[in-house]
């Protein structure tokens, strides 16, 4: 077989199993692609190349005997560096875990495991999942494959960029404020957030505890379904993990007659970059067409999202990156001069900036005096929020809107100001506050020629129903063209 790269993960491991193509041949295939391209794009921290050779004649060995028949054995797949991996370095894309290697493996990733998937290496991010670019990783920039003077997006840029650069099939990240759709969004991909306790944390290097989630991204509505069918599920090492059906494969249904689709102006205001709008807009009206019905209403609260996000998720990172000091595991700083000079050194040298903006605003907003003033009043409009979402749900299935105000900035330009790269979540963190499942699916390409998505936002624990619109939206849109191919 000549194109297997251009294949989708669920088509990949249909072909496997009608015994077309091995799964050793397929990751070959994608070696070989990343030892090409990987130079240009950047979307690895870490290619674990033997490792994945052999535990692809393993797979295969297992699916020609019949002990693995999933639709995802033997495909290979790119998991986010902050996801613990046994044996295999986990950086968060962070100095201060260079030498992390840990002994257990996070449950989606095991969960992948179990399923027959063939990882391949661990993907680039934003330190410890701070940040909308992916530059902020102390391990060089990731560039977007269809443009590499532009951002892939963030933090899970080297997922998104690694499924665009065809650098393997499908790609895990963590959306705790938009890190999985915004990519998505910026690279021409599928990327899906699915509700808070869908996807188990277990493994998974905190960040904001109540907003983290783990979840795919792919090239098509199909594959998401698939993998997030794999990837869920309760987990009692999770104890926010919740009980609830994951037959998503079960919604891709091309219908949306009578679907209810709300689409609030406050996301189609100032800021947004008329390209992205109706490009956003026609999305919207492809499903009319199939039979949905649109409705304008106002969501209330939407300038709130950020400084409210932006509290509530520092003040976690703060607690959370607290363990990391220097005495267990990770970087330790050469020289010192007791206890605490340890400690000090080896967080000032392990930290980049962004991590440390947020651990510093994170203590204030924590600190005795300013709690009640900031983290506690963040936490009654997150209320306030999920509320505003209660109401639009009761007379919605759905909502739709833009992923990102513009398409990829050019690199460099949003680490100038923290401040405007903040403003450029405003799409997606509410979704995280309300702890809300959403989707991005690419839906039109700028003039520049850089992807455009459409964000489609369910109730809590209604994957099925985006599922189900995502994936008629994508058969009424057709084929999309992504980078390195003939149209
Ligand atoms: N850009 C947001 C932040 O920096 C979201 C990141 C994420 O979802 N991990 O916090």
């Amino acid at each position: 077989m000549d194109n297997i790269l251009s294949l989708s993960a669920v088509e990949l491991g249909a072909a496997i199993k009608r015994g077309e193509v091995t799964s050793v041949e397929a990751t070959r295939a994608v070696l070989d692609r990343i030892a090409a391209v990987e130079d240009r794009y950047h979307c690895y921290v870490t290619v674990v190349e033997e490792t994945a050779m052999r535990r692809a004649a393993e797979v295969q060995a297992k699916i020609n005997s019949g002990e693995l028949t999933g639709p995802l054995a033997g495909v290979p797949v790119a998991i986010k560096d902050n996801m613990c991996t046994t044996g295999v370095l986990t950086t968060c894309s962070s100095r201060i875990l260079n030498n992390f290697i840990p002994t257990f493996s996070s449950t989606a990733v095991e969960n992948l495991e179990k399923a027959g998937a063939v990882m391949i290496g661990k993907t680039n991010m934003d330190e410890f999942a701070m940040g909308s670019t992916t530059e902020t990783s102390a391990y060089g920039v990731t560039k977007n494959p269809w443009n590499p003077e532009h951002v892939p997006g963030g933090s899970s840029g080297g997922s998104a960029a690694a499924v665009a650069a065809e650098e393997c099939f499908y790609a895990l990240g963590s959306d705790t404020g938009g890190s999985i759709r915004q990519p998505a969004s910026f690279c021409g991909v599928v990327g899906m957030k699915p509700t808070y306790g869908t996807v188990s944390r277990y493994g998974l290097i905190a960040y904001g505890s109540s907003l983290d989630q783990i979840g795919p991204l792919c090239k098509d509505v199909t594959d998401c379904a698939t993998i997030l069918e794999t990837i869920a599920g309760h987990d009692p090492k999770d104890s926010t993990s919740v009980k609830t059906e994951t037959d998503f494969t079960t919604a891709l249904v091309n219908d949306v007659k009578g679907l209810k689709i709300g689409i609030p102006r406050d996301y189609f205001g100032e800021g947004l970059d008329p390209e992205v709008r109706d490009s956003v807009m026609r999305a919207a009206k492809l499903l009319e067409e199939k039979g949905a019905i649109l409705e304008e209403f106002d969501l209330s609260l939407v300038e709130y999202a950020i400084p409210t996000y932006y509290t509530i998720a520092a003040a976690e990172a703060s607690s959370n990156l607290e363990r990391f000091d220097g005495v267990k595991y990770g970087y330790r700083t050469a020289d010192y001069n007791g206890l605490h000079n340890m400690y000090k050194k080896t967080r000032s040298e392990g930290f980049g900036p962004e991590v440390k903006r947020r651990i510093m605003l994170g203590s204030f907003v924590l600190s005795s005096g300013y709690y009640d003033a900031y983290y506690l009043k963040a936490l009654k409009v997150k209320a306030l929020i999920k509320k505003a979402f209660d109401d639009a749900f009761a007379r919605y299935d759905l909502i739709i809107g833009p992923a990102a105000p513009t398409t990829a900035p050019k690199l460099g330009q949003s680490l100038q100001d923290p401040i405007k790269m903040y403003l450029g979540d405003i799409y997606t963190i509410s979704v995280n506050l309300a702890g809300l499942p959403g989707i991005t699916v690419p839906c039109g390409v700028s003039r520049e020629g850089l992807p455009i998505g459409v964000q489609m936002i369910g109730d809590c624990f209604r994957e099925k129903t985006l599922i189900r619109a995502a994936y008629t939206y994508e058969q009424a849109r057709g084929s999309y063209v992504r980078p390195g191919k003939e149209a």
